[in-house]
């Protein structure tokens, strides 16, 4: 059976190294659920910007929040055409030339049009859902938000419809005429983790593995 895909618009066709791209649904998805944090570019009057925050995913749609009167937010539910990227860094690849050094990465791009969610109980929702993403489990245990705060809040939903993804992994790829120069060459692998948590002690001891 093969692998559900995302149908390829121009937008998400690879050209550069696209042998390293992939549209399979459960790709896109294991990076986004891999990630915290997510970028959202878009355009306004002329002007791109590119912003940082949060997400959830859920199905094939993704969740952002923020204050009621943030800017990016409101500019998405306006309608404005948005590219969400997500990025794991897997790797540093240091190569015997400077030209071949890399990054062991795996990535997401998401384009789309985002729409402000209204109904209060898929706001609540989607409210836990980005709480869980960044600590699995912890909406069951804090104070959910109130409807006053969940008023303040706006969610909008990204729908993962147009998505690519790409990877590389491995070591670095030297010319042969290179392979015999005494500079080191390989791989450092980078990961995220956690140092122990602040305040009261004995909580979240494995975040990285209930991630
Ligand atoms: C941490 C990191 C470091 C990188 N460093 C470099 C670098 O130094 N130099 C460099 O040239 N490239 C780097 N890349 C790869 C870079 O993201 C692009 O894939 C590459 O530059 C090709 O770009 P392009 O403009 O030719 O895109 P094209 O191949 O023309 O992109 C067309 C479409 O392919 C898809 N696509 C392309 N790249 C990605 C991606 N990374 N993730 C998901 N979908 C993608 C998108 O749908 C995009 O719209 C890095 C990637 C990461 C994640």
């Amino acid at each position: 059976v093969p692998e559900p895909t995302f149908t390829r618009t121009h937008r998400t066709t690879h050209r550069r190294k696209k042998e390293r791209g992939t549209h399979e649904v459960a790709s896109v998805h294991e990076i986004l659920d891999e990630g915290f944090v997510c970028h959202l570019g878009f355009v306004h009057e002329g002007s791109p910007y590119v912003f940082p925050t949060s997400y959830a995913r859920e199905g094939d749609v993704l969740y952002l929040h923020g204050a009621a009167a943030n800017f990016a937010l409101r500019t998405l539910s306006a309608g404005a055409d948005v590219c969400v990227t997500v990025t794991l860094t897997d790797g540093l690849v240091l190569a015997k030339s400077a030209f071949h050094h890399s990054v062991n990465y795996r990535s997401v791009m998401v384009f789309g049009r985002a729409e402000a969610v209204t109904d209060p109980a898929e706001k609540a929702r989607a409210a836990s859902a980005i709480v869980d993403h960044i600590v699995p489990g912890r909406s069951l245990d804090c104070l959910l938000p109130t409807d006053e705060e969940l008023r303040a809040t706006l969610i909008v939903r990204v729908p993962i419809t147009e998505a690519s993804a790409k990877a590389r992994a491995g070591g670095p790829i030297d010319d042969a005429e290179d392979l015999e120069l005494p500079h080191w060459a390989g791989v450092l692998p980078l990961h995220t983790v956690a140092d122990p948590p602040e305040g009261a002690p004995g909580y979240v001891q494995s975040w990285r593995a209930t991630r």
